[in-house]
């Protein structure tokens, strides 16, 4: 075992202060990784103060992780030290159950997928993420982090960019196709990134136009704001996908009258109440609603290639571990362009 700096959560509710914790020794398949940066996302903020139901405490939240390698385990194959790697939003799964098997270990059927922090490991001790100085991960579980991309910009891939590529690419965003991204924070900054990258017309579907220099600038074609009724009127049987990074409840309905026939509308933000739905916005035009959550460690990796050779980084604003506090109260009030990173060495 090795002692480990960490800023961790004493209590729900309680502000994070720094304190230190045990990883396990590095066992035949595992990789230490020296954590460099690491995001904050909204979830940390839910979990930390139990937002969504009871959590694990102490807890050291944390799973938008950037390191480099400084141990590898005897029967490790994949990594050497000096290596740069990311983890994720979970850190183990069954491995055996049909979704593991095709990659989908996200959607884990077995045992579940074991998060990175809040979570039970398979040693029976809870996990703890990425605001801490290092964290031990099973090679498997573990994606490499390609050179042409640095390890702050980084980090936010593993949780916000992975949520977007993911939907994106299943539901084939590329040439040809209108895609709208509801909501401009850490989530939805990727998502225009990603999604123009990849080739699509984006639109921004934001509350109000404050952000639409960033929006243009991120890759956007167009931008509007759905506090304007007449942005409904307007863009009513226009995209192909829309996806909506906001936990807000929205008027489903209305949105789901902006998809074209067989248009399909994604939610990978979720609001904490039941939503309800006209279903006539979907029977008119075929079209669907759907949901997705985060993508298995293929994907990732094919994510952090594709961001790579596509210069996408996400937009972030560096901070010492002192600020956390800090800069928590500030995403709740949506003021970040477009997320905070920590830099573990002040930890
Ligand atoms: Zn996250
Ligand atoms: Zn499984």
């Amino acid at each position: 075992m090795t002692t480990v700096a960490a800023y961790a959560a004493p209590a729900a509710k309680a502000p994070l202060e720094r304190t230190t914790i045990e990883r396990r020794a590095v066992g035949e398949f595992d990789v230490l990784i020296d954590i460099k940066f690491a995001g904050i996302c909204h979830s940390d903020i839910h979990q930390a103060r139990e937002g969504w139901g009871t959590a694990i405490f102490p807890m050291v939240p944390g799973h938008e992780i950037a390191g480099v390698i400084s141990e590898v385990g005897p029967g490790v194959t994949k990594y050497q030290v000096g290596d740069r790697v990311g983890v994720g939003c979970f850190v183990d799964s069954c491995r055996t159950c049909e979704n593991c098997e095709a990659g989908l270990e996200q959607y884990c059927t077995g045992t579940g997928q074991v998060p990175t922090y809040n979570g039970i490991g398979k040693d029976g001790e809870p996990t703890h993420g990425g605001y801490s100085q290092q964290i031990v991960v099973d090679e498997n579980y573990t994606v490499r982090i390609p050179d042409g991309l640095s390890l702050d910009v980084a980090a936010p891939l593993l949780c916000a960019g992975i949520t977007l590529y993911s939907p994106l690419k299943h539901w084939a965003a590329g040439p040809g196709k209108k895609v709208a991204i509801v909501g401009l924070g850490g989530l939805g900054h990727m998502g225009v990134k990603i999604a123009h990258a990849l080739g699509a017309e984006v639109t921004v579907l934001s509350q109000s136009l404050r952000k639409k220099d960033d929006g243009l600038k991120l890759g956007a074609a167009h931008y509007y704001a759905t506090s304007d009724p007449k942005t409904f009127e307007e863009l009513a049987g226009t995209f192909d996908l829309i996806i909506s990074t906001v936990s807000a409840p929205l008027d489903f309905s209305a949105y789901a009258s902006l998809l074209k026939t067989d248009g399909t509308l994604v939610n990978v933000g979720a609001p904490e109440e039941p939503v309800s739905l006209n279903l006539f916005s979907l029977i008119m035009g075929r079209r669907s609603l759907a949901g997705s959550s985060i993508g298995g460690i293929r994907e990732t990796q094919e994510m952090l290639d594709f961001c790579a050779e596509h210069g996408l980084g996400s937009e972030i604003e560096l901070i010492s571990a002192s600020e956390i506090n800090e800069a928590y109260e500030r995403v709740l009030n949506s003021d970040v362009r477009y997320r905070f990173v920590i830099d573990t060495a002040t930890i």
